[in-house]
């Protein structure tokens, strides 16, 4: 198989959007951006052995590929538009492709994002994706405009994908796999909280450092309550406290959206988001400060160690 077959494998999967007045075939795609609309502009890449196991189900990866950025459109406010993919394949694997297509196309059937380009490559298995979103002039969200008094909200569950990586030796329930290998961006969550959130950004890297990027760009802190953090009961039924805490408060691939917000305007997000289904739960506030505190029922703060929680033990499960 060539790379001009496998690239027309590809297009053959691109979604079809009125506004991509040129798409795969050129050398370039030509897109038309809508008056009064800005365009949001995101990259993020899956390589193996960081991102991936070698032996990963191709459509995962393909899932996960799109799932990641379209996380960080959402976290933006922008509706996604376009996407482009730098793949890097050991060998010109037919059956792989159309695996990592199928995951792909499914997560961008239903996000309403076409594939404009790309570039195909060999060398070790990577998938990186560019995906372009639109957003109002002027409403993007963003990291810095978090206020002191606002609530923090997170939505739907934290920690289930981090259970899954840590515990995969043990053998794990499907739902915390599934929140593993195929997180659901929270796109109308994002459109829900323009001009509504004072700051966003998703949960990637743990809910505490992500928190912190808020914290730091805006100039405020944030305590979080650990009792109020949202768990799963998927998560609830192979975790003891401790270890729950610790993936719920550091363990990343949540892509959830944290949000700040006073805290009189959330009636009106969730009543924008009430067919989701998507619950919101209010974690903690921002406070005049620095840094992210989490702490427990009785006010203590739980500090985080060189090797985990002080206060926490081992996972035991
Ligand atoms: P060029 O040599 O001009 O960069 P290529 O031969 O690499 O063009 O690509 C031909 C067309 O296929 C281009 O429109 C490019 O955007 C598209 N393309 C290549 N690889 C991919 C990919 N992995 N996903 C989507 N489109 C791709
Ligand atoms: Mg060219």
């Amino acid at each position: 198989m060539t790379e001009f077959e496998l690239i027309a494998r590809i297009a053959a999967q691109t979604g079809r959007r009125a506004d991509v007045a040129l798409g795969i075939g050129d050398d370039g795609a030509v897109l038309d951006v809508p008056a009064g609309q800005q365009l949001v502009a995101v990259c993020d890449t899956l390589n193996v052995g960081v991102h991936f196991a070698a032996d990963a189900d191709a459509a995962d990866i393909g899932w996960k590929a799109l799932a990641v950025n379209l996380s960080d459109l959402a976290a933006m406010g922008a509706t996604p538009a376009w996407a482009l993919m730098s793949l890097s394949l050991p060998q010109a694997d037919p059956d792989f492709v159309a695996g990592l297509m199928r995951g792909f196309g499914q997560l961008a059937a239903a996000s309403g994002i076409a594939l404009v380009g790309g570039d195909t490559t060999r060398g070790p298995l990577a998938v990186g994706i560019t995906a372009l979103g639109l957003v109002p002039a002027g409403q993007a969200l963003t990291r810095s405009g978090a206020q002191v008094g606002d609530a923090v909200f997170v939505s739907g569950t934290l920690g289930d994908a981090a259970a899954a990586l840590r515990l995969a030796r043990h053998g794990v329930a499907r739902t915390l796999l599934q929140r593993l290998h195929r997180p659901e961006p929270r796109g109308a969550l994002g459109v829900a909280l323009r001009g509504r959130a004072h700051a966003v950004i998703d949960v990637s890297d743990g809910l505490l450092a992500d928190l912190g990027h808020i914290a730091s760009a805006s100039g405020v802190g944030i305590v979080l309550d650990a009792a109020a953090l949202p768990a799963s009961q998927a998560l609830r039924a192979v975790a003891d406290a401790s270890f729950r805490v610790r993936c719920q408060a550091s363990g990343g691939d949540d892509y959830e959206l944290a949000f700040t917000l006073p805290d009189d305007r959330i009636a009106a997000v969730r009543v924008a988001l009430a067919e989701s289904g998507l619950p919101l739960t209010r974690i903690g506030r921002v406070v005049e400060g620095e840094g992210v505190v989490l702490r427990d029922a009785a006010g203590h703060a739980l500090e985080p160690g060189a090797s985990g929680w002080d206060h926490f033990a081992e996972p035991t499960a």
